[in-house]
């Protein structure tokens, strides 16, 4: 029995001499310049990063071990193999093993040591690309060599939040260039989801006249910074505001993507233009058109964007004050929610709107603050009860 154990004891051993073997060469901790430089360089920041003296080189000779809890398939592999090849030109040596218990590592977890080798243990696919990123954000070309130079470090992550987006604007002035380079920017630092709002761009079939005739963004080229963000795991959300904002411009500029070249639709708009009319079935089923083209577009995503914001000269026309505005606002956003869920997705809004603007509680929460209220939306929006 004493004999058994000590073999028990001299195998759990092996075990953990292998298992650590890379973090058996890290070392004394490093000083803290030198982990305060690391940790500058990492973002979002890890839940534990520890850095250590000494520095390894990878290259296409290097080994790197990777395990998860389950098989990777080849399709995985081969997956894994591209995104080494476009951080940092090669793919070296790849070892997939299997380790039931990184099941624990949290969502999108992953633990890296780096010593005598690369070492990393990942939930599942999407942890292990979390982990090649913060080793992307780390890693310092090899000065005057080939490869890369990585301090050592044991560093473990996992995702405290599933939803981290980032909401971004195509004005007629953005470029294509300038898009993708804050979708790979949000890849770079971990967002999953981006509403991507275009502002009088979009080149719709539906209704051509939804933009401006010369600024209207190339669909096919449009479509592959789509199939960009899918790439990069990130859920792109489309946004179509379905009330204010119906100019598809800021209010200062005096600008109207539709307007301005197809007055034939004034009756779809509030008299100033800015707002979509609540009562007009027309604009209903003009924006039930937008919406359904712009969501298959964009990938049939699980959420979509009404905007909603800032909508000073909502519900002003003569059909529309005939209504309580309260309730007219909520039977108009719960038939756009309930035509969102149909399409499979849910809704997003911003929130200025449902507060009233003359409870000193919600200052600078209106709008853009109440001093950029119209008169009518301080009528409009007094006492405004809907519940969320
Ligand atoms: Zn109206």
């Amino acid at each position: 029995m004493k004999n058994l154990y000590i073999v028990a004891l001299i195998f759990g051993y092996a075990a953990c001499i292998i298992a650590n073997s890379v973090r058996a060469e890290q070392g004394r901790e490093a000083g803290a310049n030198i982990s305060g430089l690391m940790l500058n360089r990492l973002c979002p920041q890890p839940k534990e990063a520890a850095f250590f003296d000494g520095e390894y080189l990878l290259d296409e000779k290097s080994r790197v071990t990777i395990s998860m809890p389950n098989e990777v398939s080849k399709e995985e592999r081969s997956d894994i193999g591209a995104i080494f090849l476009k951080y940092w030109k090669f793919i070296p040596q790849l070892e997939f093993v299997k380790k039931a218990e990184n099941a624990n590592l949290g969502e999108e977890g992953y633990l890296i040591n780096i010593g005598g080798g690369i070492g990393i243990d990942a939930k599942d696919i999407i942890g292990l690309k979390q982990s090649l990123k913060t080793l992307r954000q780390l890693a310092e070309a090899c000065r005057d060599g080939r490869g890369y130079v990585f301090q050592h470090a044991r560093i473990k992550d996992y995702a405290a939040l599933k939803f981290r987006g980032m909401h971004i604007c195509i004005f007629p002035e953005t470029t294509l260039e300038q898009l993708e380079k804050y979708i790979r920017l949000a890849g770079y630092y971990k967002f999953n989801y981006l509403i991507i709002e275009p502002w009088g761009v979009f080149p719709f079939k539906s209704h051509p006249e939804f933009a401006y005739a010369e600024k209207k963004l190339d669909r096919k080229k449009f479509k592959k910074l789509i199939e960009l963000c899918y790439e990069l795991g990130i859920t792109p959300i489309p946004q179509l505001s379905i009330l204010g904002h119906a100019s598809q411009s800021r209010v200062n500029t005096i600008k109207h993507a539709v307007l301005a070249n197809h007055p034939e639709f004034e009756n779809i708009f509030e008299t100033y233009g800015w707002s979509y009319c609540m009562s007009s079935r027309r604009a209903e089923s003009v924006l039930m058109d937008l919406i359904t083209e712009i969501y298959d577009f964009y990938g049939k995503p699980p959420f979509f964007h009404l905007g909603c914001d800032e909508a000073y000269d909502m519900g002003s026309c003569y059909e529309c004050r005939k209504h309580d505005i309260a309730n007219l606002l909520l039977s108009h956003i719960t038939k756009f929610n309930k035509y969102i869920n149909k399409l499979g997705a849910r809704s997003i809004i911003w929130h200025d709107m449902f507060l009233d603007s003359a409870d000193p509680r919600w200052e600078k929460h209106v709008a853009i603050g109440k001093g950029a209220c119209l008169p009518s939306q301080k009528h409009h929006n007094s006492g405004l009860a809907i519940q969320p």
